[in-house]
């Protein structure tokens, strides 16, 4: 047994891989990359058109971004924030209140996308419990969106709406009110486009009037819902959320880790529609996609609720260990700095463009249901049927069958059940896009077997 062989033994008996069937494992183990590529253990190049689970921004090894964490590590790795604090902490934190959809001027940090929901649920929970302009302690409940992902955590999970992962958690989680996916693909019955948005939105209107008085926050990712599949909601329904939680007195809590850092195209999803969230949480590119770091952004009205004499016993009582790590902040800021420099979102239209471009001959596709996009988010989905929009059984596995194929053909990507995302770093070249849309045309067509229909 050569040393890879090795490797690949080790890797399926004694690394347990997240969301993965271990009985059936083999995932390729990546020994370097740079740029857009990954390269296995085996010397195999792979374009990674996932971002590394929709976190990589400006490329693997970017030498600024690799240059910071460096000098930081000359510097000090490991400060905690629990009582002490470091340059670069502050400087992120001050950053990041400078580039906030809205006055959101303060920052708590922590170590993962997961965390920073929980800390955003546990802060909107705290605040009703102890604002001072009128405490409503009976405000302990949230809003969540049926088929939304915040994450793996108990609290993320519970105001999440992905049904496999809820119900096998049921007894452990807390509940919460769901209200109906926002999805402009599957148009409910009898409701035309144009009026998509407003029926959402009078839905989730009749919900919050409804649960007002029980209702701590409103929990959304804006424009895109990532793990539900790309689901786009309906241009407006962000907005026309935000004016009715503001109307009820319901916080809104935004979770920008999969969309925001330039994903759709503008800084944070938020701004496409001017929207202020009470609560933003960001992780996966924040740092470029190099470490693990998340933040949670709040307003003043929430920050000032938590202030007071230590008697008063006001803290937020929620840290971790590692919640803005040295190398982590130092990482970020050089991915924010990026972003300005390289003009990443000026550029970031063309190459969304071109992506289109590429993907707009599968549209024909006998089996794809629909291709989606915004910014750099993108989804092609695979369905049984297109006229009933019937999805293949998620036992056929389907979705990973073509991304083996996309593998084989040099491209990393990672289905959602029957959806193929398409999320590549923002610094993807055009030439890498066709290799990417060449490789997935041609699996698509391999593994469902028939021919495009002339358009
Ligand atoms: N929220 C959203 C919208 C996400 O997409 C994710 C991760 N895919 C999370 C929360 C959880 O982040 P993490 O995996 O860093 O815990």
């Amino acid at each position: 047994m050569d040393e890879t062989d090795r490797l690949k033994d080790w890797d399926r008996h004694h690394l347990w891989h997240a969301f993965s069937q271990m009985a059936s494992y083999d995932g390729a183990i990546i020994q370097s990359a740079e740029g857009c590529w990954l390269e296995t253990v085996d010397g195999t190049r792979l374009l990674d058109g996932a971002s590394s689970m929709w976190c990589i921004v400006h490329g693997h090894r970017h030498p600024v971004i690799d240059q910071a964490i460096r000098d930081q590590l000359d510097q000090v790795a490991q400060v905690t924030l629990l009582g002490m604090s470091h340059p670069v902490a502050i400087r992120l934190a001050r950053r990041l209140a400078e580039l906030a959809p809205g006055k959101m001027p303060h920052v708590f940090f922590s170590s993962d996308g997961s965390s920073s929901v929980e800390v955003a649920v546990k802060m909107a929970f705290q605040y009703w419990q102890q604002r001072r302009t009128g405490r409503r302690p009976e405000k302990t409940t949230y809003l969540a969106v049926e088929g939304a992902y915040h994450g793996d955590t108990l609290g993320s999970v519970s105001v999440g709406g992905i049904a496999r992962f809820v119900s096998m958690f049921q007894p452990l989680l807390f509940s919460s009110i769901r209200g109906p996916t926002p999805d402009t693909y599957r148009l409910p019955p009898g409701i035309p486009e144009d009026q998509l948005c407003s029926w959402y939105l009078d839905r989730y209107r009749q919900l919050i009037a409804q649960h007002a008085h029980q209702l701590a926050a409103v929990v959304v990712e804006p424009l895109v819902m990532g793990a539900a599949g790309m689901v786009m909601a309906p241009p407006g329904f962000l907005r026309g959320l935000r004016e009715i939680t503001r109307q009820y007195e319901v916080l809104l809590i935004a979770d920008e880790i999969a969309v925001g850092i330039g994903r759709t195209g503008t800084l944070w999803a938020c701004q496409q529609e001017e929207v202020e969230p009470d609560l933003l949480c960001t992780g996966k590119g924040l740092s470029g996609g190099y470490l693990p770091i998340a933040a949670t952004l709040a307003t003043s009205e929430i920050w000032e609720a938590f202030l007071g004499d230590y008697s008063e016993s006001r803290s937020f009582f929620h840290g971790h260990t590692f919640g803005g790590n040295p190398l982590a902040c130092a990482a970020a800021l050089a991915n924010l700095e990026l972003l300005f420099q390289e003009q990443t979102l000026q550029k970031l239209p063309l190459t969304a463009e071109h992506l289109a471009m590429r993907l707009a001959p599968l549209a024909s596709h006998p089996h794809v249901g629909q291709i989606r996009q915004r910014g750099l988010i993108a989804a092609v989905e695979l369905v049984a049927d297109r006229a009933t929009k019937t999805g293949f059984p998620w036992s056929e596995e389907i979705g990973k069958k073509v991304c083996q194929g996309t593998i084989r053909r040099g491209t990393w990507l990672r289905p959602l059940g029957n959806v193929i995302p398409i999320l590549p770093p923002l610094s993807i070249g055009t030439e890498e896009i066709d290799h990417l849309a060449d490789g997935l045309m041609s699996s698509i067509e391999e593994v469902l077997g028939k021919q495009r229909t002339a358009v």
